[in-house]
């Protein structure tokens, strides 16, 4: 079911049960895109993504046709094109719903990727967590191979592409694209240290692509649309649709696909139904839980696309947007963050490691009733120190969030020294 406010591009098919065959998906003008590709030039894809003005769905929002321009045209070493569905930030869970119903979408964007780059494997690296998805992918692969749409002379062309879907292991580290190439070829699953970035030297030191599932599943939209066409539907540099995963207390959390610039507002109010039992908003995380949290006031004035999100200090990440009403405990909110990214630390370097270990202790005392009012600053020292010292960007994505509710939701840490009862005593708890 779709709301009428919704325009739906990479998201037309997931009503259609059909799709997720290859009969289905062809009837839907599936790999028309790639039969279009066929016949133009690399650099005339490329030009048409670039067009679109598509970024990054997966977090940082980089555009997707500049990405691929940078890969060298000849190279000793085999080119790769990788689909990161590692999705695995808390409040995202968009990539699932492509991955479960329009399989083939990501398929033929990962082959449209190859021809233009130059490159004749992919891999599509599928979270642990996700197992009975990667059934789905290896069974829609399967078909695309009987059918000669992956393999050699795809479509009666001299193009050969191939495509293996592999599972992660459930770490959260394993979405950061080095540290996922690392985990492909074996390895433990740490970050690499950039540059070379992958365009340049990436899977087994070949030049690789590596896009997120839902950049992937937009591509073969722009190719039959045009990137004028999908570009239109947002802003300048901020082109197309987006898939908005909006959860926490609204009254119909879901994942729906909106065009890039849509106000905030609606999606709470009009699309989510509004907060129930009448309560009031007290703030909303833009674009995952790694992302800085916005007061009321400032995500009721925003627009959700990557510059205006931004220009308000937050990001639009992976596009998980979390609302949180006046009953939630903004310390407990923050201590649940923090023992997220505790866990999920893989330990390499010893601000993250040591840092996030040491603010989940600090803020779970803090909300225990043991607090001390030097800990308030000292919560935001610590996530000050982490941030930009750290090997990857989840050190950041830690203290993001944090710096930010010590900033804007500081009385509620006061509250919590001056025996004043936790919000969320008088409601539900974070809910998050
Ligand atoms: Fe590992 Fe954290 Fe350092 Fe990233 S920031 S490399 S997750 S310890």
């Amino acid at each position: 079911m779709s709301h009428p406010a919704e325009v739906r591009v990479v998201s037309q098919r997931f009503d259609d049960a059909a799709a997720s065959t290859l009969a289905g998906y062809r009837a839907s003008e599936g790999f028309r895109a790639l039969e279009k590709a066929l016949a133009m030039t690399p650099a005339a894809i490329i030009d048409e993504v670039k067009q679109s003005g598509l970024r990054g769905r997966g977090g940082a929002g980089f555009p997707t046709g500049m990405k691929w321009s940078f890969v060298p045209a000849q190279s000793a070493k085999p080119k790769y094109v990788l689909c990161n569905a590692d999705e695995s930030e808390p409040g995202t869970c968009k990539d699932r719903l492509i991955l479960e119903r329009d399989p083939f979408s990501i398929l033929e964007g990962m082959a449209i990727c190859g021809r233009a780059i130059g490159a004749q494997r992919g891999y599509v690296f599928i979270r642990g967590e996700y197992r009975y998805l990667i059934e789905i992918m290896e069974r829609a692969i399967q078909e695309a191979y009987a059918a000669g749409l992956l393999g050699k002379n795809i479509l009666g062309s001299d193009f050969e592409f191939h495509i293996a879907a592999h599972s992660g292991a459930g770490a959260y580290e394993c979405g950061e694209e080095s540290a996922l190439m690392e985990s492909l070829e074996g390895k433990r699953g740490i970050p690499r240290l950039k540059p070379p970035f992958p365009a340049i030297s990436g899977l087994y030191g070949g030049p690789t692509i590596i896009n997120n599932v839902e950049t992937l599943a937009s591509v073969p939209h722009i190719i039959l649309g045009g990137g004028a066409w999908f570009a239109a539907f947002g802003p300048p540099k901020n082109g197309g649709t987006r898939l908005f995963c909006l959860s926490g207390h609204v009254q119909r959390p879901g994942v729906y696909e909106l065009p890039l610039g849509f106000p905030m507002k609606r999606l709470i109010e009009e699309i989510g139904g509004g907060i129930p039992g009448g309560r009031k908003l007290k703030a909303v995380v833009p674009g995952g839980s790694s992302t800085p949290i916005l007061t009321a006031d400032e995500a009721l004035n925003v627009n959700l696309d990557f510059d205006s999100v931004a220009k308000a200090g937050s990001f639009l990440g992976s596009g998980g947007v979390v609302v949180v009403d006046e009953h939630a405990c903004m310390v407990e909110f923050a201590l649940r963050i923090m023992r997220f990214y505790r866990h999920e630390s893989c330990g390499w370097c010893v601000p993250c490691r040591e840092g996030t270990n040491w603010l989940e202790l600090t803020l779970r005392r803090f909300h225990g009733g043991g607090g001390r009012q030097q800990d308030i600053d000292l919560i935001r020292g610590v996530s000050e120190n982490i941030l930009g010292r750290t090997f990857c960007p989840l050190g950041d994505a830690a203290a993001m969030p944090t710096i930010s509710i010590v900033q804007k939701f500081r009385s509620e840490f006061e509250d919590h020294l001056n025996g004043r009862a936790c919000p969320s005593a008088a409601g539900n708890g974070t809910g998050a």
